[in-house]
C-alpha cells in the first residue's frame, strides 16, 4: 500500500512554565499582572483516557471481519459514540469477498457520531469529518515467522490508535463544541484486502460512506491511522497534499504552534488510505499516518503490532492539534 519512509523522532512533554511570584507582590500600578498557569480542563484532551481505549480495543482481541470481537467492539465502539457524541448511528453493509476470502460474506458496518457546533447546526457551513478505520487486518502477512502470516492483526497502532483519539476528541468536544459540525466515522473494512496492485478489497466501509452520504455532507476530512507509536513521526502525506495543501499547512502550523514540531516532521511519502475514496468523492482528505521504516519494517501487518509498541504522548500529539482545529474550523 504504497511508499514512504524515515524519522528520527522525540516527543515533548508539555509543561507549563510560570514565574512564581511571593503572595505579598501584588500587581500596581502599571505592572503585568502575573500569569496564572492554565488548569487542566475536562475540554483538554486526555492522552491517558485516549491510552485506555486503545487498549480497551485490542482487549476485544483482533477485530476482523465476521469474528465475535468484531461484532462485540463495533457494539462498544457505538455504545462509546452514542455516549459522547449528539447523535450516533451505524452505517451497515455486507461485503463479497471475490479475493481475500473467495464467495464469503461479511457483515460490516461504519460507525457515525455527529457533533454540532456551538449554538447547534447552522445551514451552509462547512462539516468536517474525522475518520479512522476500526476494524483490523484478517492477516499478519508481514510477520517474520512465516507460520504465522495467517493470523489476524491485533491492530493497536493500525487501527485502534486513530479511533482511540477519534473517541477521546467526541469527548472533549461536547465539553467545548466545535465551529462546525463534526463527523466522527469510524470506518470498516480498511485493511480487509490481500497486497494486489488494484486494492479492490481495501477502504470498504470509506467507499460505502461516500456512495451513502444521504443528509451528511462533509466539505472536508482528517483522517488519523498510524497516530499512536511511541516514536511517532508524521509527514505530509502526497496524496494528501494534492488534494487539499492548505489544510496540510495548517494542521503543520498549529502543531508547531503547541510545540510538536518534531512529531509533525519534514519527511513526505505516498500511501494509500481510507483517505482516497473521500478525495475522490470531492471531499478532500488529509490523512495523518506514521509511514516510518520504524512501523512498516518493525511491525505493520505482523503479529507484534501491540498495545506496548504505542504511547499516551503519541495520541496527546496528534489530538491535541486536531481538537484544537476542530475548535478553531478548518
Ligand atoms: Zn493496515
Amino acid at each position: 500500500m504504497g511508499l514512504a519512509w524515515l524519522g528520527i523522532m522525540l516527543l515533548l512533554g508539555c509543561g507549563a512554565c510560570n514565574g512564581q511570584g511571593d503572595a505579598t507582590d501584588a500587581p500596581t500600578g502599571t505592572d503585568p499582572a502575573p500569569v496564572e498557569p492554565e488548569a487542566p480542563s475536562a475540554a483538554d484532551f486526555d492522552a491517558d483516557r485516549a491510552f485506555n481505549l486503545l487498549v480497551a480495543q485490542c482487549d476485544f482481541g483482533p477485530r476482523v471481519p465476521g469474528s465475535l470481537a468484531h461484532q462485540e467492539c463495533g457494539d462498544w465502539l457505538l455504545a462509546e459514540l452514542a455516549e459522547h457524541c449528539d447523535t450516533a448511528f451505524p452505517q451497515p453493509f455486507t461485503h463479497r469477498s471475490t479475493r481475500a476470502f473467495p464467495g464469503q460474506t461479511f457483515p460490516m458496518r461504519n460507525l457515525i457520531g455527529i457533533i454540532e457546533p456551538a449554538g447547534g447546526a447552522k445551514p451552509d457551513t462547512r462539516e468536517v469529518v474525522l475518520l479512522a478505520h476500526w476494524d483490523s487486518r484478517p492477516f499478519s502477512d508481514h510477520d517474520p515467522d512465516p507460520t504465522r502470516r495467517q493470523e489476524p492483526v491485533l491492530g493497536a497502532n493500525d487501527g485502534a490508535s486513530g479511533v482511540a483519539v477519534c473517541l477521546e476528541i467526541a469527548r472533549a468536544l461536547r465539553l467545548e463544541r466545535p465551529a462546525t459540525r463534526v463527523i466522527i466515522l469510524l470506518t470498516d473494512g480498511e485493511d480487509f484486502g490481500i497486497s494486489e496492485p488494484t486494492l479492490s478489497e481495501y477502504f470498504l466501509g470509506a467507499r460505502h460512506f461516500v456512495r451513502n452520504l444521504s443528509e451528511l455532507d462533509p466539505k472536508r476530512g482528517i483522517l488519523l491511522d498510524m497516530v499512536g507509536d511511541k516514536t511517532l513521526e508524521l509527514g505530509r502525506e502526497h496524496y494528501s497534499y494534492g488534494a487539499d495543501p492548505s489544510l496540510v499547512e495548517r494542521i503543520w502550523k498549529k502543531a508547531a504552534d503547541l510545540g510538536y514540531e518534531d512529531v509533525f516532521g519534514n519527511t513526505t511519502y505516498a500511501v494509500s488510505d481510507d483517505h482516497l475514496p473521500l478525495i475522490e468523492a470531492g471531499i478532500p482528505t488529509v490523512d495523518l499516518i506514521d509511514w516510518r521504516p520504524q512501523v512498516t519494517r518493525n511491525y505493520w501487518h505482523t503479529t507484534f503490532d501491540t498495545p506496548d509498541k504505542c504511547s499516551p504522548d503519541s495520541l496527546r500529539a496528534v489530538g491535541d492539534v486536531v481538537l484544537a482545529l476542530l475548535r478553531e474550523g478548518i
